[in-house]
């Protein structure tokens, strides 16, 4: 944590040194800051366990009160250190039961305002996927653990430490007496983990408000690829596929009825096994066509990442990657399309074996997409090949495909202010406490432009 709470020190210098690259006369700002640092470890850890403990689940409606809890925890935190903060009410959701409730507010915050420092919004949420013993957890989830030197708990990377190194750090900047270099701003939000209901509306409400004077914003909530730090500059998108086919109108014994009609399931699986090959390729037409050509520069970028692929083959437990070479694999992940099947809905798939030949089987798959790529084109791309892989067949049954919101991918201009920053943050932090950082959290800071 310490690591990560540095490196938001040093983006904070950074942005506010945006225009010249030295960020001279830092030194005399940081040695106090580093001093604070060390001195309050060990109660910075323990807020962080504080904070671990409230079980802030936004998957379960009857758990938005812990996270409703941990967001005025977080504002009264704020509170005391001079901040102003909003519970903007970001309405409502009915659950299945058909009861409506409120969702948890997303919490606005800002502090003193100097017109001549450029402002950072910092991005939060405070919400936690569920965690219980028997999921795999080697310590009690809700209980900050640390092991050999980590420190293990629910949230504690994603996204409670990361927000509270910024807290922390604007504590630091307060108690040794310095002026930030920037103005602040947070966003933090308690509904991340299921899908941030209200968030976009609410930044579209607020955009000629809150966020008029934004010049930057940081969000500190992703993964490193290795235990080296990360800077993320982009996202694939994606878009999810329902591929539906109905066929007679119940479900059939095979014994009685199999083999004199064509059954709905081989229709789908033919039509699945049409979109990707062995290799991974994308057989949709045009479909990578679309794709951003790869520069000599970004080949370069490639070729310093930390990633042991031996290593992560042992973790993960697959035996074989489909490309054979790091870059390869991280281009895979990061800058090429992908598609994926996610499952049947329709299809037996229990233990055991039922004869039944489903009447209507709906097929989920999704693709990742990188730039260039259109959601919309991509959609009309996919809907063409199944149907014309589907009329080749003659199938007498029906087909449908239907698509969920297409998600854009987005990719950054690494040499942005703010990515400047990010890297000498992160160097900084690290030259600085290589020796005594204790706890290697997993985070990472994706800083991107707004405006
Ligand atoms: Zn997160």
């Amino acid at each position: 944590m310490a690591g990560f709470l540095l490196a938001a020190i040093m983006i904070l210098l950074g942005s506010s040194s945006s225009s010249s690259s030295s960020s001279s006369g830092s030194s005399a700002v940081l040695e106090p800051l580093f001093q604070y640092i060390h001195g309050h470890q060990n109660e910075f850890v323990q807020r962080l366990g504080e904070w671990v403990a409230i079980q802030s689940d936004s998957s379960d409606p009857a758990m938005w009160r812990e996270v409703k809890r941990l967001l005025n925890v977080t504002a009264q935190k704020i509170q005391e250190m001079g901040g102003r903060v909003e519970f903007a009410d970001v309405g409502t959701q009915q659950l299945a039961s058909g009861e409506t409730v409120a969702l948890p507010p997303v919490l606005l915050a800002d502090f003193e305002r100097d017109a001549r420092k450029p402002t950072l919004c910092i991005y939060g949420h405070v919400d936690v996927q569920p965690a219980k013993k028997e999921d795999g957890w080697v310590t009690d989830p809700y209980n900050l653990t640390e092991v050999n030197g980590n420190l293990y708990g629910r949230g504690a990377t994603d996204n409670k430490g990361p927000v509270l190194a910024w807290l922390h750090a604007v504590e630091a900047y307060q108690a040794t007496k310095q002026e930030l270099p920037v103005n602040l701003k947070f966003i933090i939000e308690g509904m991340e983990e299921t899908g941030s209901d209200g968030l976009e509306e609410l930044t579209r409400q607020r955009n000629e408000s809150f966020f008029s004077d934004v010049d930057y914003i940081v969000i500190s909530d992703n993964v490193w690829v290795s235990r080296r730090p990360a800077l993320t500059y982009g996202t694939r998108g994606s878009t999810y596929f329902f591929v539906e086919v109905k066929g007679v109108n119940q479900d059939l014994h095979s014994g009685v009825w199999g083999g004199c009609y064509q059954e709905p399931m081989s229709d789908l699986i033919a039509l699945l096994d049409s979109l990707i090959d062995h290799s991974g390729k994308i057989l949709v037409p045009g479909l990578n066509e679309a794709v951003a050509p790869l520069t000599e520069e970004e080949r370069k970028l490639y070729e310093n990442i930390h990633f042991d692929v031996e290593e992560v083959k042992k973790e993960m437990g697959i035996n074989h990657f489909l490309q054979d070479t790091k870059e390869g694999i991280l281009m895979a992940r990061w800058r090429y399309p992908s598609l994926s099947i996610h499952g049947i809905e329709g299809a037996f798939s229990d233990p055991g074996s039922k004869t039944v030949i489903p009447r209507r089987v709906i097929g989920k798959f999704s693709i990742r997409q990188v730039p260039n790529m259109e959601p919309a084109v991509v959609e009309r791309q996919v809907k063409e090949h199944l149907q014309q892989v589907f009329t080749k067949r003659k199938s007498p049954n029906s087909l449908a495909v239907t698509t969920t919101v297409g998600a854009k991918p987005w990719v950054a201009d690494l040499k942005d202010p703010q990515y400047v920053a990010g890297r000498k943050a992160v160097k900084a932090g690290l030259r600085n406490f290589i020796v005594t950082i204790i706890i290697n959290l997993l985070i990472s800071v994706f800083i991107s432009t707004t405006k």
